[in-house]
């Protein structure tokens, strides 16, 4: 595995690789790999001829408030992981030389970047945004791939090479889970023992959601409101948001529409930590 700092570098890496005609995968994270980023290499692995992952804590996606700082980080281990996967470059850009001082851009997707994580998080997705678009245009991949995990992410990078014809696929990967249904996250570390033991309760809840859904028609208040009810009662935990959105428009959902998806999803705090987690669902 070949790890580059500068997109010139890669560039010229990805050239000398002889990528025209061949198919290039691409998986960007922000490191402190886990099984979930692992599951997105895998299927790159087995679909391309070349793998590229990029590892970038990207300061533009983050709130001055939040936890840039904080943001784990084990670049050593994250290496070994991906050798390990067989991933044949790995772009790892210093965030001074990735902006340069006099860096102005900004990309934003309106109307999706603006319910669920938008909320709390008002410059997240343009962050996220103008991040996606200078990593794609320095590996030009055939496939992008990205976890349901963060599936408002999805959404709007879907939106953003739609609107701005970048010529790339993306392909959805389901969300990984502990053992006890906790979806992985580079941010679990940073949690306490009792704020741990309680954070699978934002799965329960959605999944228990789900499970209503399925059972037949409700009101969605309702079903929004017994996801409340049970993030509520977290002694460590503070909800952010819930909401059950249409998972294409992620408009709030007003009534049911058989046939439609839609999807579940929550952030709740633990102390500084913000864990996200969604199900998606098909109506009946
Ligand atoms: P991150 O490093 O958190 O920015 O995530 C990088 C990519 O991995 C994004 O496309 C995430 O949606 C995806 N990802 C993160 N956690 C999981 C998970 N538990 N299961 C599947 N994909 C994930």
């Amino acid at each position: 595995m070949k790890v580059l700092k500068d997109s010139k570098a890669l560039r010229r890496a990805l050239a000398s690789a002889g990528n025209r005609g061949r198919r290039v995968g691409f998986v960007p994270t922000m490191g402190f790999l886990h099984q979930g980023h692992l599951s997105l290499v895998r299927r790159a692995r087995r679909e391309n001829d070349i793998v590229v992952a990029s590892i970038f804590v990207n300061p533009l996606q983050f709130g001055p408030k939040e936890d840039l700082d904080l943001y784990p980080r084990d670049f050593a281990h994250d290496k070994k992981l991906l050798e390990h996967e067989k991933t044949d470059f790995l772009f790892a850009p210093l965030a001074e030389e990735f902006y340069k001082a006099d860096f102005q851009t900004s990309l934003s997707v309106k109307k999706l970047s603006r319910p669920l994580c938008g909320l709390t998080r008002p410059t997240h997705f343009a962050g996220v945004c103008t991040v996606v678009l200078k990593l794609l245009n320095s590996v030009m991949p055939d496939t992008l791939y990205l976890g349901q995990k963060d599936y408002q992410q999805f959404c709007v990078i879907k939106q953003l090479v739609r609107d701005l014809d970048f010529p790339v696929k993306i392909t959805l990967m389901p969300i990984v889970r502990e053992a006890d249904g906790l979806a992985m996250s580079s941010r679990n570390v940073r949690l306490s023992l009792a704020q741990r033991q309680e954070a699978p309760l934002l799965y329960q809840s959605l999944k228990d959601a789900q499970r209503r859904v399925k059972q037949g028609p409700r009101a969605w208040a309702d079903i929004k409101q017994a996801i409340h009810s049970r993030l509520k009662g977290l002694r460590h935990g503070r909800i952010d948001y819930v909401e059950i959105v249409d998972a294409q428009t992620l408009e709030s959902v007003i009534e049911f529409k058989a046939g439609s998806r839609v999807l579940a999803a929550a952030a709740v705090f633990f102390g500084k930590t913000r864990l996200i987690d969604n199900v998606l669902i098909k109506v009946r």
